[in-house]
């Protein structure tokens, strides 16, 4: 008999502890209690909390679950958890299974280990999770997995949850006060909403397991490039491989029971590059799945004698990854504001949240920049594939003519008709899919912004800090102004038009990736920090702290540390990728180039002991002998870079110098090394090329 499969419709989210089974499960105060929390954040009473943990509990162990754990997004950008057995010592040698509401609520894992930017000595280590009941609460390996936030006794932040939390509020309140400004009474609440596009690259395990530089560093150190790389273009949204789509099926699976919604997937420019794309959800949901994503990723690819890259760079000359942040905000009344509206009344609320994201995109570009800054993106932006590094705007040019109409207070013309900007409804202009333009860090698509800087293995969080953050501060400086207004409207337009008037430098609708648009840059006085190095000092910068303190989403300290840390952990990358190449190069490329050296010349010694010519013996033996010592020199000028930079104390100079230093001799190495390697036979050659890498699964 033919079995009946379950349809996704069955078995979407049944890892998850929604709010379906609460309402199942749990008795319909302490539901509504859970809902209280969910919606205003206000702690659960202990004997409540203890009836939400039993349900959990017992709907986990039926599940097959026997452990729970307290999950947290810490500095590192991946996640960390700790699983405890749900046993309880029971008389006659046997067990019960327990889970109370404390343990549900707080954990206290060791934090002495996690990343903490100086906040915390070793012997002040203590730090707890606090549960974040606005993310459920799933089985992913017969464990209960509970979202929390991570903070130090003290109350420091070490996380990168909370401070999405802090700024959802805040961006929640100000946006609250816009809306009641236009006349709004419904909506109590303002979301920001998320829909991530994940690329990632997926090779085969058995070579993989050849390159000690996949393997420890996530790149590739070395290689030359492949006779074929990505210049037919005929692999974006080419036919998919039986293996790849077979992954792929499995994984919308794993997800879609995690309840994440898994949407779109399709191959990517690059050979062997594919992209997820799952359907928006508020931000903070947004930023847990899209961890879980990356890590089901690896999981599942691992099941399929694969290995999923998801670094931003693992092929030097093959376009790396990318995660686009898709952003927007949307109000509990069903209102998505950055959607231009029908109306009069609806264009000129979306013009008011347009020009406030205008502002704060220009006036904090270096904080979204320094959002998507990290050593792997850094191989990334600015280098004709990815946004550049100076961060502007697209809006589309039929939105630059409403704003320039509003702007001189003429009339828009567009080419149906004219409107008067605050009297007529402007025409539809939304999601005009002509109008695309690829190369904008920050893009209007029609009822959202597309933010495109991030790197692929980046987490979200940092990103949508910040955006929240910016709007909630311009957002708040419009209402300041306009809840003192007599006389609305005509307050309204005045503010908007001095906005536009100010801030419209940070709009670019050209191409993004020309020359000639730095140099123009640079006349509006928009600054391109280049680097990681250049970008993340601007963390501190007194303005930026006064925001964030402002919004409570980050205190002074909490931004030093975390530059730090980001500093830090730049230096960290780059001192590991060069010693892995030293590594290589001393243990497999240098004893490669000197046996292929030696056969070389053995050859020539045969050929003119026979009397043969053997010019080209000679020449080839003395080209690989002569790369082969230039390896070896710029190993030694590396080794002495290395062993400089971890001498430097401060963490801005360590990573300024290993930027300056160290990563050009490792460049300088690598360029000595991949011409070796076109001149060494395949099977002379230590490990995978890339055409095995990027070819053959
Ligand atoms: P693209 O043309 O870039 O593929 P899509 O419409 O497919 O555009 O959207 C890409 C991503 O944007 C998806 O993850 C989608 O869910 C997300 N998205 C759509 N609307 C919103 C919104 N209002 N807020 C946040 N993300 C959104
Ligand atoms: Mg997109």
């Amino acid at each position: 008999m033919e079995q009946v499969r379950p349809t996704v419709a069955e078995y979407f989210g049944c890892n998850v502890f929604n709010d379906v089974v609460m309402r199942e499960r749990l008795p319909k105060s302490v539901y509504k209690a859970v809902q209280r929390t969910k919606q205003l954040g206000i702690a659960l009473e202990p004997d409540v909390a203890d009836v939400v943990a039993n349900a959990m509990k017992d709907w986990a162990v039926e599940r097959g679950a026997t452990h729970f754990t307290h999950w947290f997004q810490p500095m590192t950008g991946v996640t960390a958890e700790k699983h405890d057995a749900f046993i309880s010592p029971a008389p006659h040698g046997k067990v019960i299974l327990e889970f109370s509401g404390k343990e549900l609520v707080k954990g206290e894992p060791d934090a002495s280990s996690f990343p903490s930017g100086g906040l915390r000595a070793t012997f002040e280590a203590r730090g707890y999770t606090a549960w974040d009941p606005t993310s459920d609460a799933f089985i992913k390996d017969d464990s209960l997995y509970i979202p929390t936030a991570f903070c130090s006794y003290t109350g420091e932040v070490l996380d990168k949850k909370t401070p999405l939390l802090r700024s959802m509020v805040a961006v929640s309140e100000q946006a609250l006060r816009i809306l009641r400004l236009f006349g709004n009474t419904t909506a109590t609440r303002v979301m920001t909403t998320v829909g991530p596009e994940q690329e990632y690259f997926l090779v085969d395990k058995k070579y993989y397991d050849q390159r000690e530089d996949l393997i420890i560093t996530g790149r590739t150190l070395f290689g030359a490039k492949p006779p074929k790389g990505q210049e037919l273009e005929d692999h974006y949204f080419g036919n998919i491989k039986q293996r790849v789509s077979d992954f792929m099926k499995d994984l919308d699976k794993e997800l879609w029971k995690l309840g994440i919604y898994a949407k779109t997937k399709h191959n990517e420019v690059a050979p062997s590059q594919h992209e997820l794309a799952p359907v928006f959800t508020t931000s903070n949901i947004a930023a847990d799945h899209n961890q879980l994503t990356m890590e089901l990723m690896k999981k599942t690819a691992l099941k399929h004698g694969l290995v999923c890259l998801l670094h931003e760079k693992p092929f030097a000359g093959i376009n790396g990854s990318g995660k686009h942040n898709n952003w927007s905000i949307s109000s509990n009344d069903g209102q998505n504001l950055l959607d231009p509206g029908a109306t009069p009344q609806d264009n000129m609320q979306f013009l008011t949240f347009l020009c406030a994201i205008i502002k704060g995109v220009h006036e904090y570009a270096p904080l979204l920049r320094l959002s998507a800054a990290s050593a792997g993106n850094d191989h990334r932006l600015g280098a004709n594939e990815a946004p550049p590094a100076v961060v502007s705007m697209f809006i589309g040019s039929e939105l630059e003519e409403v704003i320039e109409a509003l702007e001189s207070g003429k009339k828009y013309v567009s080419s149906t008709a004219e409107f008067d900007i605050g009297v007529d409804a402007l025409p539809n202009f939304k999601k005009d899919t002509t109008d695309r333009n690829r190369t904008s860090p920050f893009a209007f698509t029609g009822n959202k912004f597309e933010f495109r800087m991030l790197g692929s293995a980046d987490s979200i969080s940092c990103t949508n800090v910040i955006l929240n953050t910016i709007v909630a501060e311009e957002l708040c400086e419009f209402a300041d102004e306009l809840e003192k207004a007599d006389d609305f409207n005509k307050a309204l337009k005045a503010l908007l038009v001095r906005t536009i008037k100010e801030h419209k430098q940070i709009i670019f609708n050209g191409n993004g990736y020309a020359a000639e648009w730095l140099d123009e840059a640079k006349r509006r006085g928009l600054p391109n920090l280049v680097s990681t190095v250049d970008a993340v000092p601007e963390y501190t910068r007194p303005q930026y702290v006064a925001m964030f303190e402002k919004f409570k989403v980050y205190t002074k300290v909490e931004i030093e540390s975390r530059t730090e840390i980001l500093l830090e952990n730049y230096a960290k990358v780059i001192n590991i990728e060069a010693l892995t190449m030293l590594d290589m190069a001393r243990k497999q490329i240098i004893p490669t180039g000197l046996k292929v050296g030696k056969d070389a010349c053995d050859a020539a010694l045969a050929k003119k002991e026979l009397g043969i010519d053997n010019a080209f013996e000679v020449g080839y033996a003395s080209r690989v002998s002569a790369l082969t010592a230039g390896i070896s020199e710029a190993v030694g000028v590396l080794d002495e870079k290395v062993i400089a930079a971890q001498g430097i104390e401060n963490a801005e100079a360590q990573a300024k110098f290993c930027r300056s230093d160290v990563f050009v001799a490792m460049q300088n190495l690598r360029g000595l090394v991949d011409e070796l390697e076109t001149i060494v036979s395949s099977k002379d050659w230590p490990m995978p090329s890339y055409t095995d890498l990027l070819f053959t699964v």
